[in-house]
């Protein structure tokens, strides 16, 4: 039994917020709050009602004198931060000063710098474990589940992990020329990024798109996928010991490429603010807001998305391939409650990372990410509360 505040009232905290209602035997109480007051209501008036006391509030997560008068007054055990990645920070600084447990599920990202990296965050560590409290970074799907299945891979299949390819497939539909699945901001600004992997112990950059291959993916069939730049390579790197390289493919239909390398082209992906009829605006901020809401696209969304991780490395002395992945259906998703599978795959996992930090189960005070903790529980609570997993040991490999 415990309470919980989770901050932001967007894709992923709704689902989030779902769960916690499903799962009242651990959230007897919960305060949704974010900046726009009235999509906080909208959710309590959905979910009203069962076992989960919902409460509401507006609060600006820049303003860490806002949030640390929040957090005294509701007294959460844990703070669940479903706002955007600028916010980390002012939520870790409020969380030190309250001496409460922190989760999130991206890493901290300055708003003018498109570079999001863990060295911000890491930072706090010493101050959280002095303090007592636990910080659970990453606690989504990619990164989170991907990082919980490295720890379960380690656990026990592999003595050493060598290489470990992640693989992001959304399969979905939802009808329009162009829409991104979660936050168009944070989307673009990650996939118009250079790429890059981890090998050898650095980083190996490329061109944005630079690197495609064709994988097949169990459910849902050949598929075209390119090598990104993704935030858990950097922890994993750091915490798979022995491993040689680590790299993330994410799909992407032609369609969506050509709509984003035409944008692009005409500077509508920039966050470099420009001057427009007197005032400064920022053109990806603007073309997030003609872009249709991540939201919306719950109803119109068909198909499934597959996630997972490919490992090869030794087990007593042999060679050894182990694939685990999660198939979830968009349609399936949305009929449960109400959003489609890119917003249901990291709002599980990111109850289930507040429950077992709350609960105890997930005690370790400082700054940790997902994969330092003992994956079982994790595993055990993907299977019980919507995402299950499966595996094989003879997957296709990835070239
Ligand atoms: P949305 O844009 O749908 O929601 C963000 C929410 O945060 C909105 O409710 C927004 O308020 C609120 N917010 C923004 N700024 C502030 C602020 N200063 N103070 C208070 N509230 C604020 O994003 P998503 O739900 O799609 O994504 C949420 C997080 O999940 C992001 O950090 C994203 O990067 C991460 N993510 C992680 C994934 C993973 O697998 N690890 C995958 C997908 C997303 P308002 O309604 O007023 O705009």
């Amino acid at each position: 039994m415990g309470k919980a505040l989770i901050i932001g009232a967007g894709g992923v905290a709704s689902v989030a917020i779902h769960k916690c209602c499903q799962n009242a035997d651990a959230f007897n109480e919960i305060m949704i709050a974010s900046r726009t007051k009235s999509k906080c209501d909208a959710l309590k008036a959905k979910l009203d009602g069962g076992r989960t006391k919902i409460q509401t509030a507006q609060v600006d997560a820049d303003n860490v004198e806002q949030l640390t008068n929040l957090i005294n007054e509701f007294k959460p055990d844990v703070v669940l931060n479903l706002a955007l990645p600028y916010q980390d920070l002012h939520i870790m600084d409020a969380c030190l000063a309250t001496k409460t447990d922190y989760v999130d599920t991206a890493n901290y990202e300055p708003e003018d710098t498109a570079k999001f990296e863990y060295k911000w965050q890491w930072a706090y560590h010493d101050r959280f474990k002095d303090a007592g409290i636990t910080a659970l970074l990453g606690s989504g799907f990619d990164p989170g589940v991907t990082g919980v299945f490295s720890a379960y891979a380690l656990k026990h299949k592999f003595d050493t992990i060598e290489y470990l390819d992640i693989l992001d497939c959304n399969a979905g539909d939802h009808g329009y020329p162009f829409a991104t699945n979660f936050n168009p901001e944070i989307n673009i600004r990650e996939v118009s990024a250079n790429g890059s992997y981890w090998e050898n112990g650095h980083w190996v950059e490329t061109k944005p798109m630079e690197i495609k291959r064709v994988y097949n993916f169990p459910e849902i069939g050949p598929k075209d996928m390119y090598l990104l730049h993704h935030e858990e390579l950097e922890s994993l790197g750091k915490n798979l010991p022995g491993i040689k390289r680590i790299r993330f493919f994410m799909t992407f239909g032609q369609s969506y490429l050509t709509h984003l390398k035409c944008l692009e082209n005409v500077g509508m992906t920039s966050i470099e603010p420009i001057d427009f009829e007197g005032k400064k605006i920022v053109p990806l901020q603007f073309l997030k807001a003609v872009l249709p809401d991540p939201a919306s696209l719950g109803p119109r969304t068909k198909g499934k998305t597959n996630i997972g991780c490919i490992f090869r490395g030794k087990k007593d002395g042999k060679d050894r391939t182990y694939y685990l992945y999660n198939v979830c259906d968009h349609q399936e998703c949305y009929k449960e409650v109400g959003s489609q599978a890119v917003s249901y795959t990291t709002g599980v996992p990111a109850m289930i990372g507040a429950m077992l930090v709350m609960n105890g189960t997930w005690k370790r005070p400082g700054v940790n990410n997902i994969e330092e903790f003992d994956p079982d529980p994790f595993m055990d609570a993907l299977n019980r509360w919507g995402l299950p997993w499966q595996e094989s040991d003879n997957p296709e490999l990835v070239e």
